[in-house]
């Protein structure tokens, strides 16, 4: 429990409105992704300087912070405990300037991803990244975590689009770096400390966010394709045909696409079931007529090279959305059992024998079809959706077989959402210990107590006897 006095402290920077106790934080909706959150209070700052108070009386008692965005991470990286301060930006919801000429976009931590995309689009602009959960994932954990989504092999990932950013340190410093320009080599970038890290170095407040023109012409096409080996020949025709406009290229293992499109599931399949391999392909132009014409021709020769199987170009946004639904939709498979999901990387020419490894190992351990395979192979990204259920043990075999391949093949623990607390104990197969022991040390430059969204990320130091 926290004490009185620091309490009341607390509400004197926030007010009452800005602090949450006891039963009002626990009857906060949580997704039972997230993680476990019990703590007894909850801050909401307005402001960055409300953050640096918080943080500065947080820093002088020691008092471990959550910071917590929109609640839509994967890896725990929100859990927060008994004793624990839980720092929500969700008063922190303004767009503060769109700078048209300049293609900026000046955001608080707390606004969800969505409500970026949608200022943005008001000036024929376009924010780039997006992902399916925009509609309740803020822009500040966005930044957090470096997120990817679905168009990185266009636009890059989040650290790519964040021009600059104001974070609050542990001590309440109030660090601001609102760049605007593209190029600033004026020493170290330190904005990039802070993205990816979780809210272990420091609790992001504002950022400056690098929009591009509005794409005029949105394509988008799912293909059946019989090997993998089809697969990475139709990414290079069409990365080579689209002169630059693909923005997405997906690929949904069969028995994904087909527990999806088949009842209880209700989506509606676009091809038939029964190919081996589905690829999800999205291009954004400038020519409505003549993108579409061009897309079409390429998958033509596809056809006609006999590379892909069938192919279907959807005609109107509610197809598109549709395509893009069964692709999000991971409800089937949790039919099945409590799913463990997967989010690595690894160079595209591992990663047929990587998925037929790991999916005979785990056809073995948790039995057939309970294994379904999804991801973003332009970037070299993968996701693995496991019904394996509850059993600990169960669950830690699957880690295994999932994580132990990566080190040999040069791939990531974790493409995308991060280390939260579900992969500290795989971070050494993804990263050295020179590299470990420099984010120890960065860690310990910038939260020399610790506070700051404590054991993620880096295990405390007795976590790490296995
Ligand atoms: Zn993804």
């Amino acid at each position: 429990m926290l004490d009185a006095g620091f309490l009341e402290a607390l509400r004197a920077v926030v007010g009452d409105v800005g602090l949450l106790l006891g039963d009002s934080v626990r009857a906060r909706p949580v997704n039972r992704s997230v993680g476990v959150v019990d703590a007894d209070a909850l801050v909401r700052p307005a402001t960055t300087e409300e953050v640096s108070g918080v943080l500065a009386l947080c820093h002088a008692r020691s008092q471990p912070v959550v910071p917590h965005g929109g609640l839509t991470g994967l890896v725990h990286g929100a859990v927060a405990r008994a004793g624990d301060l839980i720092l929500s930006l969700e008063r922190m919801n303004s767009i503060e300037h769109v700078d048209v000429t300049g293609r900026t976009l000046r955001a608080q931590a707390g606004v969800p991803l969505q409500r970026v995309q949608e200022a943005a689009e008001q000036y024929e602009l376009m924010f780039p990244l997006d992902l399916g959960a925009r509609g309740s994932a803020t822009i500040g954990g966005n930044i957090a975590t470096n997120a990817g989504g679905t168009r990185v092999v266009r636009y890059g990932m989040t650290r790519g689009l964040v021009l600059g950013l104001e974070a609050v340190l542990a001590d309440g410093t109030v660090l601001t770096s609102l760049n605007r320009v593209l190029k600033n080599n004026a020493g170290y970038d330190l904005k990039q400390l802070f993205i990816g890290s979780e809210g272990t170095l420091g609790i992001v407040t504002r950022a400056e966010l690098r929009l591009v023109a509005k794409p005029r012409s949105h394509d988008t096409a799912l293909l059946a394709v019989q090997e993998f080996s089809a697969l990475v020949r139709v990414l290079q025709h069409l990365d080579a045909g689209l002169g630059g406009h693909l923005s997405a290229f997906k690929v949904l293992w069969g028995n994904f696409y087909d527990i999806n499109t088949a009842p209880p599931a209700n989506h509606v399949p676009p091809l038939a079931r029964g190919a081996p391999f589905y690829a999800l392909i999205e291009s954004l132009g400038t020519d409505p007529i003549a993108d579409q014409a061009r897309l079409e021709a390429l998958l033509s020769d596809l056809l006609q090279m006999g590379v892909v199987a069938d192919a279907t170009i959807a005609k109107s946004d509610q197809e598109r959305r549709a395509m893009w639904a069964i692709r999000e939709d991971v409800f089937a498979v949790g039919r099945i059992a409590a799913l463990q999901t997967f989010d690595v990387s690894m160079p595209i020419e591992a990663m047929q024998a990587y998925t037929e490894q790991v999916g005979a190992e785990l056809d073995r351990l948790v039995g057939p079809d309970r294994t379904h395979i999804f991801g973003h192979m332009a970037d070299g990204n993968l996701h693995l959706v496991v019904a394996t259920g509850e059993d600990p043990k169960l669950r830690h075999r699957v880690d295994e077989i999932v994580y132990q391949p990566l080190a040999r093949i040069g791939g990531s623990i974790s493409a995308e959402h991060g280390i939260g607390t579900e992969r500290l104990r795989y971070l050494s197969l993804s990263r050295t210990s020179a590299e470990i022991a420099t984010m120890r040390t960065l860690k310990h430059a910038l939260d020399p107590r610790g506070i700051l969204n404590p054991g993620k990320i880096l295990a405390a130091r007795a976590d790490l006897i296995r």
